[in-house]
């Protein structure tokens, strides 16, 4: 082939990760200036199919690597980027994240890249950066609290301070611009300036205590030596402490630090904690961002400017020129595993950049999962306890209450409600957790036992009662309204039956009249700045009552709750899923860790019908740790992950005997290849068989030996997507974490 794209050695190829579901990389041909300019790494623009596709280029090919004829081989439309965008590193990782997950490497590589850069917008960006210009502005403010807040902040950070940071601090863009109407701060469009801001200490640490210390010294040890460690420290017991410290010795040598937290753990508080001990550039990457932010934030970290990269799951792909540490913090929370797609676990990907980048990785709990625990066992993670409480605070007590034989009202002990009581007066606050939004689980009709159910899914509606009364299910989204009367029998009777936030609420608002419910759930935080609102006043020290879900259990400071109650534990303990028991606990114990983190001691209530579950007996006699040794044997015993390996594969269809048909086929096919390493459990029905009008089945694959299982299920899977009827969706997940 004699072209523009060619001499007489050959021809000028770059092979790109195109966008695509598809396996493989792409070959695309380029001009000899092109091909001299192109650095691997780079975004190019190329035509797949009709489309105009943005791709990364993963290799520069030499001039005479043979040409497939099969293939028609296109030029790229154009190159986007001067220079690489994704540092080596980086790319090593996502190569190996889309070997290891099995999922095609041009989807792999989209989740490494900002929403902007995906589309082909270019690199450089401006940035909108604050200055403050009236130093002695308070007596302009009287009339707007918020402005003041604005302004007392702007007062410290008075010069070059981006909007996103203020952002995060919970100043709104437009108070910025009411001040800025009022001549008191001037918004600046930058070129950005990329290069490195200093570090300097803001504030003081504090006096670690011996475990803290200990922690401290010998994750130092391990500065640019790849190490993982455990931080397995009790609720309350100042892991944060920890992190700060040696972060503090890190950015000292000018490095760079990542910090991964649970979706819902990034909030303004986490982000203070950092801003108030280091001034530095922190770059902020969650899926709350605007586009252009998301960007920015990318941009800082990329180029060295940002010295602490907090972010939650995605952030782990950020590249990073001087990464000198990494912390995964609440390491056992699930929203650290991709549930859709692209199903990688953040904290494995964590620990395999760290290796790459050649530094020390803390995974930070106090209720580790048990996948760590059995890492520490195996020598790959170095365990790092925190015994004690910090400060003066001590661990809260914790008491069952045996719902079948307690006096009830409204389905709350008259037990619990004395307790409750005697803390609101002593001005103390509570926090009751129960993990159900709406009104109720289940409609039922009193006179046949007709329960309202999903049309679309194997599940109960659940009842709601705002803004109007009306049917939700939380599977499929579908929405009814509430039937006046059975359409069984005419019965005009129907009972909610069972307990969600929203009737609790009511329930407690008539218990205690005197006091205010908040309740904190989805529905009560989906206005932006809701939840700040919230967490502002659980602040300060108005006895009130909290009410809510998973959102409360998360990592907070409250140090004004004394009294927690978990109304109905039960769900937690009859689940199918093996892995229930670990999560049941991990709940206890965070919601647990809630109380008592002030001056005064905590107690802890948990409702149940089965107090003599041996979960809770461990946990209440015993502890978690006790318990998770526990259930770490259990699991060696019955061969269950880590003690094997595993893959789930997830097959959806318009009917179940396709889904079964097709499985079994392919199981017995991998049956008959694998030399008898690989258990495959079904196909079964997944626990929930029908959803949202779709048939799911479930098959699992469990061997002891990683390699060989992954070696074998590659070839087997690629067959099977290529085999499957048209309508059935598959999905493969390795080390899959939830069988739902
Ligand atoms: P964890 O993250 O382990 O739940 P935190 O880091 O939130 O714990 O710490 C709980 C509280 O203890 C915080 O208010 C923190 O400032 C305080 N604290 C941490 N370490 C110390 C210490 N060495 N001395 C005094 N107080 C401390
Ligand atoms: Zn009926
Ligand atoms: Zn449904």
């Amino acid at each position: 082939m004699q072209n523009v794209y060619s001499n007489s050695s050959g021809t000028h190829r770059i092979r790109v990760a195109v966008p695509v579901y598809l396996y493989d990389c792409f070959d695309y041909m380029l001009s000899p200036e092109q091909y001299q300019q192109v650095e691997v790494g780079a975004r190019v623009l190329v035509s797949f199919g009709r489309q105009n596709l943005v791709g990364i280029v993963m290799e520069k090919l030499p001039l005479d690597a043979p040409i497939d004829p099969a293939f028609k081989l296109k030029a790229i439309t154009e190159l986007l980027d001067d220079r690489a965008i994704l540092d080596t590193n980086v790319l090593k990782l996502l190569t190996w994240s889309a070997q290891y997950y099995q999922f095609p490497i041009g989807e792999v590589m989209q989740a490494a890249l900002p929403t902007l850069l995906r589309q082909g917008k270019p690199a450089d960006i401006l940035a909108r950066v604050w200055n403050l210009l009236d130093l002695d502005a308070e007596s302009k403010l009287k009339r707007s609290e918020k402005q003041q807040e604005a302004y007392k902040i702007l007062k410290l950070h008075p010069v070059g301070t981006t909007e996103s940071v203020l952002n995060l601090a919970g100043i709104e863009t437009s108070t910025l611009k009411a001040l800025e109407k009022k001549q008191i701060c001037e918004c600046i469009l930058e070129k950005q300036d990329l290069s490195p801001v200093p570090v300097s200490m803001a504030q003081m640490p504090l006096t670690a205590n011996p475990d803290q210390k200990n922690a401290i010294d010998t994750v130092l040890k391990y500065q640019n030596k790849y190490q993982a460690f455990l931080l397995d420290g009790l609720t309350g017991s100042g892991k944060t402490e920890v992190y700060l410290q040696i972060m503090q010795e890190v950015l000292k040598k000018g490095q760079q630090v990542l910090v991964l937290v649970p979706e819902i753990g990034l909030t303004p508080q986490t982000v203070s904690r950092f801003q108030s001990r280091f001034h530095c550039n922190i770059a902020l990457l969650h899926s709350g961002l605007n586009d252009t932010k998301r960007l920015q934030a990318w941009q800082h970290a990329q180029a060295g400017k940002a010295s602490i990269i907090l972010g939650t799951r995605s952030a782990i792909y950020t590249p990073l020129p001087n990464l000198g540490l990494i912390i995964l913090d609440e390491e056992h929370d699930l929203s650290f595993k991709q549930q859709e797609g692209f199903r990688y676990h953040a904290r494995d990907v964590a620990l395999y950049r760290a290796h790459l980048e050649s530094c020390p990785i803390i995974l930070g709990s106090a209720t580790p999962s048990i996948d760590s625990y059995a890492l520490v066992d195996q020598g790959k993670m170095k365990k790092l306890e925190l015994n004690q409480r910090a400060g003066s605070a001590i661990m809260p007590k914790i008491h069952v209450l045996d719902l079948k034989i307690a006096q009830k009202q409204h389905g709350i002990s008259q037990a619990l409600i004395q307790e409750i009581q005697k803390r609101l007066e002593k001005k103390e606050q509570v926090l009751i957790f129960l993990n159900r939004r709406g009104y109720a689980p289940v409609l039922i009709c009193d006179s046949c036992a007709w329960q309202a159910k999903c049309p679309n899914c194997d599940a109960n509606f659940t009842l709601h009662n705002k803004p109007y009364l009306h049917l939700h299910c939380h599977h499929c989204g579908t929405i009814h309204r509430k039937p006046d009367q059975c359409p069984q029998c005419n019965h005009t009777e129907l009972k909610p039956i069972g307990m969600g936030t929203a009737k609790v609420e009511d329930h407690l608002n008539e218990l205690f009249p005197d006091f205010d419910v908040i309740r904190v759930d989805r529905d009560s935080t989906s206005r932006v700045g809701s939840w700040q609102k919230i967490y502002d006043r659980i602040q300060t020290s108005e006895p009130v009552i909290l009410l809510g879900t998973q959102m409360l259990a998360k990592g907070h400071h409250f140090p004004y709750v004394t009294l927690v109650a978990i109304l109905d534990i039960d769900s937690g303990l009859l689940s199918v899923d093996f892995r229930a028991p670990e999560r049941t606990a991990q709940l206890i114990v965070q919601v647990a860790g809630r109380a008592g983190r002030g001056e005064r001691k905590g107690d802890v209530y948990l409702q149940t019908l089965r107090p003599d579950h041996p979960l809770l007996n461990t946990l209440v006699k015993e502890d978690y740790r006790q318990f998770a040794q526990q259930t770490l044997a259990e699991r060696k015993m019955a061969l269950l992950p880590p003690a094997r390996y595993s893959a789930l594969i997830r097959c959806e269809s318009k009917s179940q005997d396709i889904n079964q048909d097709f499985l079994k086929q392919h199981a017995q096919l991998l049956r008959d290849n694998s030399e008898n390493l690989i258990d495959i459990w079904g196909p079964i029905p997944a626990p929930m068989e029908r959803k949202a009008g779709r048939f799911q089945a479930h098959m699992v694959l469990l061997s002891t030996d990683r390699a060989r299982l992954h070696f074998y299920i590659r070839q087997w899977w690629q067959n099977m997507l290529q085999q499957k009827p048209s309508g059935m969706k598959l999905s493969l997940d390795i080390d899959p974490q939830e069988l739902s």
